[in-house]
């Protein structure tokens, strides 16, 4: 079974959740895409975990995790997060993580240049964590970066440093920053690279063994539709493709292969950084749900921007991902609203919109809410359906006729065994 667990919406919808909770039937992870430019959190019986590059089965002992050839990875933050994984008596080591020999390497520059950019764009600032993603990815397109394997390609790696930082050095000086020597940056990559080696594999190879034997592979998404590079609301998005689309490619396996997509949507919508949220709550309305969901960013801990759940985005987002079923995650967090606000559609120059718009037309949209019973119950005890209040499930079925798919999964908790399978 090759399974693509992936996010709906904006992102922190709870995949890590989901995929710590899920990875019991399976026997490997693989992230495909993305960075340490995002927070995965898992909260089990070993504690609270944010998780930004390693898979999120990492904690189940019979798990592989892989990064996958998608990744760009920045091997100095890698680090902290093995050595803090360790530090709680996690073991992460060349059996249970395999890094794939492809992917890129997010380099010290990254990051300067990040900041650099979203420093100059001020006001238009594109909400980047300036870890180092988006020059890292625009490299690898470029064709100008380093992978993983180059670290131990000794005899051609100082070169290809040369010309890469010939580059590079021509953006620094352009922003007055000193250039960055070929000394300084072999010293990094060998610092934080050589002791790699036992977890660097041909991650495709290894793959291709493990699915032919018979075991099954999970694919954990960042971020979620609304932030893909090509469907999201670009130019506000991530710098990779965040569709269940790319993750075989991410990760290295034939795309027919993938068996079932598993998108994970949240009860409310959330948004951290900048660009258009067409259902962004303000004021009390927004501190209350802000607060009932600790939306807080896991990688940056910047408050998100909450809001209604958005029919018209997430129908996209299920569509774009073609869901075969969802996890609805945190409904349990609604359960202080007396009625529960649901935005069925978009208003664009005085039309009633249903479709997701792009640019401007995004921009310009309002949103139409309509308004359903709260359940004001608690409902994060509740483990089978039948203990849910009708109201509540009024609320999955409305949201499952509004986006084209059935909730298989719901959430009511952070921890592991907080959820119902549905029945009906
Ligand atoms: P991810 O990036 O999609 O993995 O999501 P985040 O980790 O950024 O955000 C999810 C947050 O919500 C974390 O703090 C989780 O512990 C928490 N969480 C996940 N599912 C639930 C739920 O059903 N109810 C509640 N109350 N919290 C949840």
């Amino acid at each position: 079974m090759l399974t693509a667990v992936v996010g709906v919406n904006w992102g922190d919808e709870g995949k890590g959740r989901m995929v710590d909770l899920l990875s019991r039937d399976y026997d490997v992870v693989v992230r495909y895409q993305g960075g340490n430019n995002a927070g995965h959190t898992v909260v089990n019986d070993l504690g609270k975990f944010i998780l930004n590059l390693i898979p999120c089965g990492v904690f189940r002992k019979s798990c592989v995790n892989i990064l996958g050839t998608g990744m760009v990875i920045d091997i100095e933050h890698l680090w902290g997060e093995i050595e803090e994984l360790h530090a709680r008596g996690i073991e992460v080591t060349p059996e249970n993580l395999k890094i794939s020999e492809k992917a890129i390497i997010v380099l010290p520059y990254h990051r300067a240049l990040d900041g650099l950019e979203e420093d100059r764009l001020g006001e238009g600032k594109q909400g980047s964590t300036r870890r180092g993603i988006a020059p890292a990815y625009a490299d690898k397109y470029n064709r100008k970066a380093l992978r993983i394997a180059d670290i131990f390609q000794k005899d051609t790696l100082r070169g290809k440093l040369e010309v890469i930082l010939g580059f590079k050095n021509l953006l620094l000086r352009g922003y007055g920053e000193e250039p960055v020597t070929v000394e300084e940056t072999l010293a990094w990559v060998e610092k934080f690279g050589a002791p790699l080696a036992p977890f660097v594999a041909n991650t495709e190879d290894w793959l291709e063994s493990a699915i032919d034997a018979g075991r099954n592979v999970m694919f954990e998404a960042q971020l979620g539709t609304l932030r893909d590079l090509d469907f999201g609301i670009f130019p506000y998005t991530t710098s990779s493709n965040a569709l269940a689309a790319y993750a075989p490619i991410g990760a290295g396996v034939p795309g027919r292969r993938i068996d079932k997509v598993i998108g994970i949507v949240k009860a409310y919508s959330s948004s951290v950084g900048g660009g258009p949220f067409t259902v962004e709550m303000h004021g009390e309305d927004a501190e209350k749900l802000r607060e009932a969901g600790g939306e807080y960013g896991a990688a940056t801990g910047r408050p998100r921007r909450v809001g209604a759940f958005d029919c018209v985005a997430s129908r996209f987002g299920v569509r774009m991902q073609g869901a075969d079923t969802l996890a609805l995650t945190k409904f349990d967090v609604l359960s202080y609203m007396d009625e529960i606000p649901v935005c069925v559609a978009y208003e664009v120059n005085g039309k009633r919109v249903e479709s997701f718009p792009v640019g401007d037309d995004l921009e310009a949209a309002t949103p139409v809410y309509e308004y359903l019973p709260g359940f004001k119950c608690d409902i994060s005890k509740c483990r089978k359906t039948e203990e849910l209040p009708k109201a509540a499930l009024d609320y999955v079925k409305y949201i499952e006729n509004a986006v084209g798919a059935r909730v298989e999964y719901m959430s009511v908790g952070p921890h592991r065994d907080d959820y119902i399978i549905m029945s009906r």
